[in-house]
């Protein structure tokens, strides 16, 4: 099942009335380039609306509000992912959708939060950014934030959004949040979604696939959740890891959970000690959690030999979610309900990942 919605005259008429919150954090797109340093340095939003005139067109009512100071995406943790959903659920009423300008740098993460943060969610919350920023000539960022704001105001004929989750728009497709991976740090199309189809795809025409949204329970509240606890880490095996490597991660002082990046289907090394160490951290009561070091594919503990193992050591597995997503959700379920996390973090909650 596929809609297209042609662009212009049909969808102006359709989303006259459509009300945008636009929420600026900074990143390149909010960028100019210092007439005299020639560095880039972001815009205030009087001059990011002078490159942007089409925002005052009339096609929709896009209202801004802008971050001060515009922040680098790079210095973005919990207390800006709070600050984003904040903003959305305190506005939720007022607007049809939101459009938040981030940078790609950690996009995927501050994306993949809010998607967890924001549960019931029943409009759109659509991320984008930009390569270049919007000053420069051949910027993507024109096209990508206009996109993003076109679909943010989508809705059926039933005046229902279209897309009413958590995602990131980049240069012609549109993605769950919390299944991309920033793939590229060159070319426009910086984003993927390795283990789930993209929502819609922008050419002439926007062609949502409504049938891969996931639509929440009309008669639930939105939920806000903002504790986060970050007492957790990555730890990427490679070939000839150390055991004091390992060692010093795992007993650092007030560890909670960590995301274990393993080889191909959700393998390890079958060394005595990495097993001894993995255990007696979940002895612990340390969550870790198996996320394969593959963009595409599922972790499959059993599978081979070298991952029962980490199944004897009550390693949990990940099946197909992102890194950005696994290690926000165990923030946030470690700081929200502790003595669920560990069972939640084996359920799917939004769409993160496909348990078979
Ligand atoms: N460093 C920038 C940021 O993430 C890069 C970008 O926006 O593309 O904020």
């Amino acid at each position: 099942m596929c809609k297209k919605n042609r662009n212009f005259a049909a969808k102006k008429k359709k989303n006259t009335m459509s009300k945008i919150l636009l929420i600026s954090t900074g990143g390149t797109i909010t960028m100019v380039r210092d007439a005299v340093s020639g560095a880039l340095v972001p815009a205030d939003m009087e001059t990011f609306k002078a490159f942007m005139p089409e925002l005052s067109a009339g096609d929709f009512q896009v209202e801004i509000q802008a971050f001060t100071p515009l922040i680098d995406s790079s210095d973005i943790g919990p207390a800006i992912w709070e600050q984003m959903a904040r903003t959305v659920y305190d506005h939720y009423d007022e607007y049809d959708g939101f459009v938040i300008l981030h940078g790609t740098d950690t996009m995927s993460y501050s994306a993949s939060a809010l998607s967890f943060m924001l549960e019931n969610l029943g409009k759109p919350v659509v991320f984008t950014g930009s390569q270049l920023p919007v000053g420069v000539l051949r910027s993507d960022a024109k096209e990508n934030l206009l996109t993003a704001i076109e679909i943010a105001a989508a809705k059926d004929e039933e005046g229902n959004a279209i897309v009413p989750e958590v995602t990131i728009y980049f240069e012609d497709r549109l993605f769950r949040a919390n299944r991309t991976t920033k793939r590229n740090a060159e070319h426009f199309s910086a984003f993927n979604s390795y283990n789930y189809p993209a929502l819609a795809k922008a050419g002439v025409h926007i062609t949502y696939l409504p049938h891969l949204v996931r639509y929440s329970d009309p008669t639930k509240p939105l939920t806000l959740h903002t504790a986060f606890d970050t007492n957790v880490a990555v730890l990427k095996l490679f070939p000839g890891i150390q055991p004091a490597v390992v060692r010093a991660l795992l007993r650092t002082r007030g560890l909670k959970g960590v995301v274990l990046e393993t080889f191909g289907a959700g393998n390890a090394p079958s060394d005595k000690w990495l097993y001894r160490e993995l255990k007696a951290a979940v002895d612990r009561g340390i969550i870790i959690v198996n996320k394969t070091q593959c963009n595409t594919g599922s972790v499959e503990m059993g599978l081979y030999a070298v991952s029962l193992n980490l199944m004897k050591a009550g390693v949990l597995s990940g099946h197909d979610i992102t890194t950005e997503a696994l290690l926000t959700k165990m923030m946030l379920l470690l700081g929200e309900q502790p003595e669920n996390a560990k069972e939640l973090l084996c359920k799917d909650l939004c769409g993160e990942m496909t348990i078979d």
